[in-house]
């Protein structure tokens, strides 16, 4: 959990300004120990205030750079930055930690921003606004073709978040509805095989169809447990 700079004080969710002493402070990237600025204009426009974000280099085992802007503090990502910062930054969870979770889950999201859609920085189209894992409090903006862009204080969330166990919970939700849709096609299967041997005249092959028609599904389920 963060803490104030200047008092001290927790500073939850997705919250950039200090609930007590009112000091408002760059949260998101305290995950680095340093950040330097590349470029202090670059080409691509901050959806929420119109203005150059920087390229800023974040230092991760190397160079890493992402857009940030100066005013607002949100960050913008190219697709496969976030989740390889997070690797970075968290490592692997093991576990979940279900008291962390429910705390994570629970707080205060900043309403300062209106629910719209938003620009793109790179081709200025709109967003899609994406959960961006379940309940992890941060609905993030979304470009398929260049990336996702997160408010300040939103980066701050989705790394408490995974840390205490929400990306491995929403694995092991998929999981769960993989292994309940196999098991309802095996049941299907099986009604299928006994319906099929008390029907004398139903020809064989029907059911060698229906069992190669089984395998590429099976083979998708495995894809999305193992993905
Ligand atoms: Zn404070
Ligand atoms: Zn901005
Ligand atoms: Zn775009």
């Amino acid at each position: 959990m963060a803490n104030c700079i200047n008092c001290g004080a927790a500073l939850t969710g997705t919250l950039l300004v200090c609930e007590y002493c009112k000091t408002r402070q760059d949260v998101d990237l305290s995950v680095v120990h340093r950040f330097t600025v590349e470029n202090p204009r670059s080409p691509r426009i901050c959806p929420r205030c119109h203005v150059p974000l920087q390229t800023v280099d974040l230092h991760l085992q190397g160079k890493f750079l992402i857009e940030r802007c100066p005013r607002c503090l949100g960050l913008f990502f190219d697709p496969g930055e976030l989740e390889a910062l997070l690797e970075k930054a968290v490592g692997n969870v093991h576990a979940i930690d279900p008291q962390r979770l429910n705390e994570v889950q629970s707080v205060k999201r900043r309403e300062e921003y209106p629910l719209a859609y938003i620009d793109c920085p790179v081709c200025r189209k709109l967003m899609n606004r994406v959960n961006f894992g379940p309940r992890s409090g941060v609905i993030a903006d979304w470009c398929r073709a260049h990336g996702m862009w997160l408010d300040g204080g939103e980066l701050r969330q989705i790394l408490e978040w995974t840390k205490a166990g929400g990306g491995l919970a929403s694995k092991q939700a998929e999981l769960d509805k993989a292994k309940l849709e196999l098991e309802e096609e095996k049941k299907k299967l099986q009604f299928r095989q006994v319906d099929a041997a008390l029907s004398h005249h139903r020809p064989e092959p029907e059911i060698r169809d229906f069992e190669i028609d089984l395998l590429p599904m099976i083979g998708r389920l495995l894809k999305k447990i193992f993905h």
